[in-house]
């Protein structure tokens, strides 16, 4: 574990051990500036020598991956669980502004027609997502000294990876173009079993004319199977194992294959704009598998391929002990009446009996944060990963661990708790 460390004008600093720190802080050289992740600045002053590290983001639709590493190791490591219910308020919103408008205004023309997206536009959920990437980024930057931020942005790299089919990209197990090749054949191929259409299984890479009958290791003579259907099949060719049509299917390269989501895009571009584009690099997922598996070994989790990515080829780094939690949340609560016309004026209170929501909160022996609370009765304490209810207990029994700050509820496990389960294993027929 890494204690941040700011310079007495707030530039961030390389990070220190809790030892050191404790030491400063009792001889009043520094302050608490953030009790989680904790950091704490300097009073005095102090030459600002660094060595900038790097950031590697894993992003996703609904879990975020960071990491950043600095002197071959990783100093801080982080999952973020990013907010999934902007659509439907937005819903209710609009739902509520249209009966509202038919009812008071019916005489005045639509206008509906009239409005148009600018070009950069993005539907408001996967908008929200991608700021709240950028925004975590940033938060980065502001206690490391960053210079370097790495972006996946697909499975597979499609410049490399032009027409695979007639160009000497080969298969061979453990190796980064055998990563390549497995990627490319698993979105060809939609993730799913070619002979039963299983998905959701440990997937393999399996040849059509098996190699002892002279097969190749080339796309054209690739696909992906079950377990069950690779063994099964054994050494038959596909033709003689009824499956004919597959082995026309397989020479048929991928169409259209440089898809990068929007998410993706507007966080690249939006990392540009405020990093400098020449410190924002993309990466691809079989580069980022091959390093965590082949080279640092972790298992899988967004936290882990967070710092593969951070990671240069060939560079190794120390794990880290924490991870960090973090679950985006609303700000506030800016509905003010309800009711089916809008009668009711909201009264529920910001604090009630001395609790706001989304505070991180302790009870019987449990950690979670206050999801729901009522009058008279009692709060529901709802997980910060999943958001499923814990317990409900009464408002006495809780102790407070922290609130949440700027939108965000972070909360830090041990890394050992993270780890999540591999998927799909990696072996050829
Ligand atoms: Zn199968």
């Amino acid at each position: 574990m890494k204690v941040f460390v700011l310079s007495q004008t707030g530039i961030p600093l390389m990070p220190t051990t809790p030892r050191r720190a404790r030491l400063w802080l009792k001889a009043k050289r520094a302050c608490v500036v953030r009790r989680e992740p904790f950091t704490i600045q300097l009073r005095v002053e102090t030459t600002t020598y660094t060595q900038p590290g790097t950031v590697g983001v894993d992003t996703g639709s609904k879990t975020v991956g960071l990491a950043a590493t600095a002197n071959r190791e990783v100093v801080f490591q982080a999952e973020m669980y990013l907010r999934t219910d902007i659509s439907g308020k937005l819903t209710q919103r609009r739902q509520y502004r249209h009966a509202r408008r038919s009812r008071k205004t019916r005489y005045r023309a639509p206008r509906w027609a009239d409005r148009r997206r600018s070009s950069g536009w993005l539907p408001p959920s996967l908008r929200s997502k991608a700021e709240a990437t950028v925004k975590a980024v940033r938060f980065v930057a502001s206690i490391l000294p960053i210079d370097q931020i790495n972006v996946e942005i697909g499975s597979f790299d499609t410049q490399k990876m032009q027409n695979p089919e007639v160009s000497g990209v080969s298969y061979q197990q453990g190796q980064l173009q055998g990563y390549m090749l497995r990627e490319y054949l698993l979105q060809k191929w939609q993730r799913q079993c070619a002979y039963c259409q299983t998905s959701g299984v440990p997937l393999q890479v399996e040849h059509l004319i098996h190699k002892s009958r002279g097969g190749s290791d080339r796309a054209s003579n690739l696909v992906i199977a079950c377990d069950p259907c690779n063994k099964r099949k054994g050494t038959l060719t596909a033709e003689e194992f009824g499956y004919a049509h597959l082995q026309v299917q397989a020479r048929q390269p991928l169409k259209d294959a440089a898809q990068v989501s929007s998410i993706k895009t507007a966080v690249v571009k939006q990392l540009a704009q405020q990093f400098g584009s020449e410190r924002v690099a993309v990466t691809h997922g079989y580069e980022t598998k091959y390093k965590r598996i082949q080279m640092l070994a972790l298992p899988k989790s967004h936290a882990n391929d967070a710092v593969a990515i951070a990671c240069e080829m060939g560079e190794i780094v120390q794990p880290g002990s924490s991870v960090y939690q973090i679950r985006c949340i609303a700000c506030g609560n800016y509905q003010l009446y309800n009711g089916k016309r809008s009668e009711h004026k909201v009264w529920a209170p910001k604090k009630l009996h001395g609790w706001k929501l989304y505070e991180l909160v302790e009870a019987k022996g449990q950690i979670g944060y206050i999801g729901g609370r009522r009058v008279k009765g009692a709060f529901v304490v709802k997980d910060v990963v999943s958001g499923k209810t814990l317990i409900e207990v009464t408002p006495r029994k809780l102790r407070r661990l922290s609130r949440p700050v700027g939108g965000w509820m972070i909360t830090r496990f041990p890394v050992s708790q993270i780890a999540g389960k591999e998927g799909g294993a990696s072996f050829p027929s």
